[in-house]
């Protein structure tokens, strides 16, 4: 399909920052190849705390344009994924001698008003004696601070982002590892692919070159590039548990530890708590990344100060654990170093162009990648103008609060649906679960059960239109089912896709 093709971009890295960038660019007009060496979001981008935010700490650390242009994002975001996107008051109770309560509200007074925020509700004050976000907490607190940022369900924010670049024409491959990436003397760049089933390799050539690699960014340098001045990213690593829910209260709470840390505890999935996170420098494959003893007992002991029923080791249901990919600014402490985003781009002049992208967070990604275009047009020229702030993802095309109205016109469509099957369905594919659900008149056409509402038409739609392959994809990315899907039941997945899978190539050969 490409051998021979001379693309305008190349991307390395399948994850929010990549994904992004290829779908901006492939709307305006350039030719674009991305290569993701697992599954699309299986790096950083799924293992966030899942919050498009302004990032209220970040103002301690003076980091005004990243506050302001995270914050403006936050409704456009929305507004273009109501089903991914949706709003979340926080409740943050005031903790005497850590951060006076003035300062919290000048953060707070600044959150509401140098950001465009229209649509989300503005900061109130609690009185926590008579709220009743009080009643899961122990009684330490007279005040709290209730503020609105939004939940985003990350590794879905990616796989939209890909969906609607292939769909503008991008070429995306997933478990394609990128091995090598020479300059040529025509001014191009020759990469080097290989396909991880079957080790196959390609040569694929390119204008210029996107390194999105996220906590591998310096790998590339490294490796395929064969740099050895690829020390830019410092890896810091968070976590997160997750235990059955810990109280009913829809909104989150954002609680500031005595070492001058903030954990939040997260509704999750209906019926969980998301707990995190930590900050730890790492060091190491950032594929190998796993929660640590000492951070299970952080964020057990962090909770436990604020809930009334501690959070005990035996609560935990699941926990995961990434690396943030942050820019090295020489910061003492790994949650002071610099949260925004650094671009740096090299060539030119007849030397193909390479534009590295170190930092970023979820939330920044499409300003990132509207940053990014105005590199790449500096080295290959103009062809289209910026258009993503107002371009819904695929599903997302219906109005920021109509999520309800879009469950139940789900529901006339299918009458047979249950209703939390047909809130899932909406959460997960907006107004494109009709088209999943296609001619279904019931149950019995959605295919092979696989537990829970999982059946087998969604995994088809899955395979098909967002390059799942194996069981992890569909139950840990594209949905979370894992939570709740037996480990009988995911091997019964697994096996199921792979003989799939094996059919579809058999059939491609
Ligand atoms: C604990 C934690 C909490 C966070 N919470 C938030 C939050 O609430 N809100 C927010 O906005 N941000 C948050 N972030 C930040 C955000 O998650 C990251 O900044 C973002 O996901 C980085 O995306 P990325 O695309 O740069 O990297 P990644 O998602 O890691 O993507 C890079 C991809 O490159 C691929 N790759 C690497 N090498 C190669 C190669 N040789 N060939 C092909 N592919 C390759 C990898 O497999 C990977 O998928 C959080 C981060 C962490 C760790």
């Amino acid at each position: 399909m490409s051998d021979g093709v001379l693309f305008d971009v190349f991307i390395v890295g399948g994850g929010i920052n990549g994904c992004g960038i290829a779908r901006d660019a492939v709307g305006r007009g350039f030719s674009v190849f991305l290569a993701e060496m697992n599954d699309l979001a299986s790096g950083t981008s799924s293992w966030s705390t899942k919050l498009i935010h302004g990032g209220l700490r970040y103002l301690e650390y003076y980091e005004f344009r990243l506050v302001r242009e995270a914050l403006m994002e936050r409704e456009v975001l929305w507004r273009n994924a109501p089903h991914i996107i949706r709003p979340l008051r926080f409740v943050l109770p005031h903790a005497k001698g850590i951060r006076p309560a003035w300062l919290v509200r000048l953060g707070l007074f600044l959150y509401d008003h140098i950001g465009g925020r229209r649509l989300l509700p503005p900061t109130r004050t609690l009185d926590m004696h008579a709220d009743p976000a009080s009643r899961p907490l122990k009684p330490l607190f007279s005040r709290a601070f209730e503020y609105s940022d939004c939940w985003v369900d990350d590794a879905r924010l990616v796989v939209l982002n890909a969906r609607d670049a292939a769909a503008r024409g991008a070429v995306i491959r997933t478990r394609t590892k990128v091995t090598r990436a020479q300059r040529e003397a025509d001014g191009t760049w020759s990469v080097t692919v290989e396909d991880r089933a079957t080790r196959a390799t390609q040569t694929v050539r390119a204008r210029l070159l996107v390194n999105a690699a996220g906590p591998w960014v310096d790998g590339v340098l490294a490796g395929p590039l064969g740099r050895n001045d690829a020390h830019n990213v410092r890896l810091v690593q968070g976590s997160h548990i997750v235990i059955r829910r810990k109280f009913d209260d829809p909104r989150a709470y954002f609680f500031q530890n005595r070492d001058r840390r903030i954990i939040f505890a997260i509704p999750y999935e209906e019926d969980f708590t998301l707990i995190g996170t930590t900050d730890q420098d790492f060091s190491g494959d950032p594929g190998d990344v796993r929660i640590t003893e000492g951070e299970i007992d952080y964020l057990c002991a962090a909770a436990s100060e604020y809930f009334k029923e501690p959070v005990r080791r035996e609560d935990i249901v699941w926990s995961y654990s990434g690396v943030r990919p942050l820019y090295d600014d020489g910061a003492s402490k790994a949650q002071e170093a610099t949260r925004d985003y650094i671009l740096k781009a090299e060539g030119g002049d007849g030397e193909a162009p390479l534009v590295t992208v170190f930092g970023g967070k979820i939330t920044t990604y499409r300003r990132l990648a509207e940053h990014m275009l105005e590199r790449i047009e500096g080295f290959i020229g103009r062809r289209g103008p910026a258009w993503t702030a107002t371009a819904p993802l695929p599903g997302g095309d219906f109005a920021h609060d109509g999520f309800a109205a879009e469950v139940a016109k789900l529901e006339a469509a299918y009458p047979f649906l249950a209703p939390a099957h047909a809130a899932r369905l909406v959460r997960l594919y907006g107004t494109q679960a009709h088209a999943l659900l296609g001619d279904a008149r019931g149950t019995a056409d959605l295919g092979r059960l696989f537990g829970l509402d999982l059946y087998e038409k969604e995994i088809h739609w899955l395979m098909a239109k967002e390059w799942a392959r194996r069981a992890e994809d569909v139950l840990w990315r594209r949905t979370k089912r894992g939570l709740r899907l037996s480990r009988q039941e995911a091997a019964a997945l697994d096996e199921f896709m792979l003989d799939r899978a094996g059919k579809r190539s058999a059939a491609a050969e």
